[in-house]
């Protein structure tokens, strides 16, 4: 190959490996979303790392509820110490360590329990108590209207259960319930109140 061809075909190549990259760009902009940080509350543990190890404090993670799952248990295994003696919200009674798990008498014998998302900083101790004695309504999730989504999770690196994965924007919600998609609406929509 003399010089002059050489260099034709080297301008040829270089042109359609810039227009292939770019076409390639174009391609992932438009074909990609964004995604997020979300932990699949089947695989958890409830270890405590997620109150630990996010880059914020308190924790992106939260309880939420998943009402669908809830039996309105008088006797919450999420709400209450299990050797509590007296169903009563006196603070010694409660798994809660911030008092973040509210209980509210609906009619006998159902009670309703609430999550005081600034309050709450993710410790999963309610879940225990739920999944072990209870339907496993209270789950943990990563709030997006917190999470500075971190191009590494701090507590996805070091989660036992490998339990975190990106997920897609428009689904940002995985929860174990019969319900997902209200759930998962319910929690896009609503403007989380732990940064008030
Ligand atoms: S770090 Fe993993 S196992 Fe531990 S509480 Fe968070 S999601 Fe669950
Ligand atoms: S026990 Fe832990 S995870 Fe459950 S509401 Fe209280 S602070 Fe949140
Ligand atoms: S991505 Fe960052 S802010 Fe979000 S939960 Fe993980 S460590 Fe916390």
């Amino acid at each position: 190959m003399n010089r002059r061809r050489f260099l034709t075909t080297g301008i040829r190549a270089s042109i359609l490996a810039g227009i292939g990259g770019a076409g390639a760009m174009v391609a992932s902009k438009a074909g990609a979303e964004q995604l997020v940080w979300q932990l699949d509350p089947a695989k958890c543990l409830q270890c405590g790392r997620c109150a630990t190890d996010c880059v914020l404090t308190p924790s992106a993670v939260k309880c939420v509820h998943v009402y669908a799952m809830c039996g309105y248990c008088d006797l919450c295994g999420g709400y209450f110490k299990p050797d509590t003696k007296t169903l009563t919200t006196a603070a010694e009674n409660q798994l809660c360590p911030t008092s973040a798990l509210k209980r509210k008498f609906v009619e006998d014998p159902f009670f309703e329990y609430t999550i005081d998302e600034p309050l709450c900083i993710g410790c999963g101790k309610c879940v225990k108590g739920c999944s072990s004695f209870g339907n496993g309504s209270l789950q943990l999730q990563v709030r997006h209207d917190r999470c500075v989504n971190c191009n590494q999770c701090s507590i996805a690196r070091n989660c036992p259960a490998d339990a975190f994965s990106r997920v897609p924007l428009s689904k940002p919600y995985l929860l174990k319930q019969v319900n997902e998609e209200s759930q998962a609406a319910e929690l896009t929509g609503k403007k989380g109140s732990s940064d008030e």
